[in-house]
């Protein structure tokens, strides 16, 4: 795939979720530091054409924000640019399609660490982990330091933010927001870390 502009990324039709959108959700926000990176846009971001607008959105960007980044401070893409009908997952070869959109965003952006939110986002980023994903969050929080590298770019793993997962808990009790604030709290150290 061919990915020259801005022009060409805004009228993308290389698979199946063209045919639905609003708009295509283009990657925003200050390069050279935290780029979070979610699964797809969903309806609202698909209306706007923003990324991180609806509530999963604003639930990370209160949790950037209780960790002393704003809004302006990071930056977002998705793993497909375009919202899938009825916001199921995006199937593989759409996140084939769009794979050279991610890794042209990565170029361009050149993020000290990626964010990675949601299973869909980390099977992408991190394709080795096998297992529960909450478990896998888990153990790399606690290994504290050594995280997956995608594009030679940090990854810190982290549950989805919308209200069904971030307002859940495990079964042994612990409330997956809990989880969720410990790795957003590593990646900002670690993009401060390497300032
Ligand atoms: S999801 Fe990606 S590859 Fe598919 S049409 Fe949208 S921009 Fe193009």
């Amino acid at each position: 795939m061919e990915c020259l502009s801005t022009a060409d990324a805004a009228t993308c039709t290389a698979c199946r979720l063209s045919q639905n959108r609003t708009r295509v959700v283009l990657p925003d926000g200050p390069r050279g530091g935290l780029l979070a990176i979610g699964e797809a846009p969903g309806r609202q971001e698909d209306a706007q054409g923003v990324g991180f607008v609806g509530i999963a959105g604003r639930n990370l960007d209160a949790a950037l924000a209780d960790c002393g980044l704003s809004r302006d401070q990071w930056a977002r893409s998705n793993i497909v640019r375009c919202r899938p009908p009825d916001n199921r997952k995006p199937r593989a070869d759409e996140v084939s399609a769009c794979a050279g959109w991610l890794d042209q965003t990565l170029q361009a952006w050149r993020p000290r660490v990626i964010l990675a939110v949601g299973q869909s986002a980390a099977e992408r980023l991190m394709p080795a982990w096998q297992g529960s994903y909450l478990d896998t969050v888990a153990r790399l929080l606690a290994d504290d330091g050594v995280p997956p590298v995608y594009g030679g770019v940090p990854v810190v793993p982290m549950p989805h933010t919308s209200p069904l997962a971030w307002n859940r808990r495990r079964p042994d009790g612990t409330p997956i927001r809990d989880i969720g604030m410990q790795a957003v709290r590593h990646a900002v150290a670690l993009a401060q870390s390497a300032t």
